[in-house]
């Protein structure tokens, strides 16, 4: 499989980067590692003119802030976010989810920014095209689901790690764009259109990862189910961050995001707030995930049904919280 012709451009800085994407427009494409765009470029599902190359950007070094934020450059390795000390430090939950990407290779060479930035996947999108299928699904832009014959919409899903450890940290992105440095919650980057999963445009790029400090009491652990380990995508992903109150004992608040089961990483909410006000136990921790099951529908996915997925689901969240009990700082 050959990689389509394209022009070439090393970016230099961030404001190059927007100057380029600002003339090129939907034209270009960003490539930081390379590990997701390239090998849809060989499948003949983008074709961009011109590839602008971030390999040349300046890493930023993990930083506490005045504020005892943690910052993270989106040009930071998924393999450097594993092993740095303050990313273990003051992000464990994200490290852990880090080290969960793919194979050695892929997280040496993949950035957190191309994590975030991630398209939605498919088993009938992400193929070659040219022997398979002779009519264009929604995902490229004609109108049928080869998922579910008769489907409305896209249902292809939204896979990476690292982010629901990042929207269960409260993390926020800054992206950059002709109009200045804008920051969102991470959690509103993702639209819930499997076609367009992200709220950025052409012009912008992802710079930057911002995660509140963490809690002095609490504690975080991250579960990922997929068939042959590491080298392949999650079938389910639940990464469980909970606040607690002084006796450590008893769950304030707690954040469950769950990856894979939609166009965009979901929240499971009704779980989170029946952890609230109570104490840890094993039942509680069944009764939590049994509700994340009942309240998330997983679309089917690279061969799994939704039943299994909805019971890989609840088995998921039920291993972090247990996790999570172990490792509660007090
Ligand atoms: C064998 C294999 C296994 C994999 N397993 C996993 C896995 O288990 N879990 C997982 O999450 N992923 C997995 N991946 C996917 C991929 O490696 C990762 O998601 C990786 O983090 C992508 O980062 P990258 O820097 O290589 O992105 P790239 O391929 O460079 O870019 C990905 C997309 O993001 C855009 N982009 C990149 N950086 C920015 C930015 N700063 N601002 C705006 N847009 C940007 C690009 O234009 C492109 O559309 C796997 C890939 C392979 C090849």
């Amino acid at each position: 499989m050959h990689l389509p012709k394209f022009d070439y451009e090393r970016l230099t800085s961030a404001e190059e980067a927007g100057r380029l994407l600002g003339r090129y427009g939907g034209d270009a494409r960003l490539v930081a590692g390379g590990t997701d765009l390239f090998p849809r470029m060989k499948y003949g599902l983008l074709r961009p003119r011109v590839i602008l190359d971030m390999k040349g950007l300046s890493v930023k070094s993990p930083e506490v802030n005045g504020d005892g934020n943690l910052r993270l450059g989106a040009m930071t390795s998924l393999a450097g976010l594993a092993r740095d000390p303050l990313v273990r430090e003051k992000a464990p939950l994200l490290a852990e989810a880090a080290l969960g990407v793919g194979s050695v290779q892929v997280r040496e060479r993949a950035t957190l920014g191309g994590n975030i930035c991630l398209e939605t996947r498919c088993l009938y999108y992400n193929q070659s095209h040219t022997f398979q299928f002779t009519q264009a699904c929604f995902k490229r832009g004609g109108d049928l689901c080869y998922l579910v014959p008769g489907g409305k919409k896209c249902l292809a899903v939204f896979c990476a790690d690292t982010v629901p450890a990042l929207i269960s940290l409260g993390a926020s992105i800054g992206i950059g764009g002709p109009g200045g440095v804008r920051r969102i919650l991470l959690e509103k980057f993702y639209t819930g259109d499997a076609v367009q999963p992200l709220a950025i445009s052409p012009t912008e790029l992802v710079t930057e990862v911002i995660i509140p400090a963490r809690p002095r009491i609490g504690g975080e652990a991250f579960a990922k189910f997929s068939v042959r380990g590491g080298v392949e995508f999650a079938a389910v992903t639940a990464a469980v961050a909970l606040r607690m109150e002084s006796d450590g004992a008893t769950c304030s608040a707690a954040v469950i995001t769950v990856g894979a089961v939609s166009p965009a990483p979901r929240r499971a909410r009704k779980a989170e707030e029946a952890l609230q006000g109570k104490r840890l136990s094993p039942e509680l921790f069944g009764e939590s995930a049994r509700i994340a099951a009942g309240e998330i529908s997983p679309l089917p996915h690279h061969g799994f049904s939704a039943p299994y997925l909805r019971e890989c689901l609840e088995v998921q969240i039920r291993r972090a919280l247990e996790a999570v009990a172990k490792r509660v700082r007090s």
